[in-house]
């Protein structure tokens, strides 16, 4: 049987965009908005200089 409904899915471009998210330090538990292009874990808690992680 084929599978349909794996063609029919949408491509990620249309994925909804108001989804919160926030980077978020694992270590002190530090939060600020995540900027689109700009990943996380390349950004550093000002406060203990821990890699940041995405939290949605
Ligand atoms: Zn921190």
């Amino acid at each position: 049987m084929p599978r349909r409904n794996q063609k029919n899915r949408q491509k990620n471009r249309n994925r909804p965009k108001n989804r919160p998210t926030k980077c978020i330090c694992p270590n002190c538990g530090y939060k600020e908005q995540h900027i689109q292009g700009k990943p996380c874990n390349e950004k550093r808690c000002p406060e203990c200089q821990t890699n940041l992680k995405r939290k949605s």
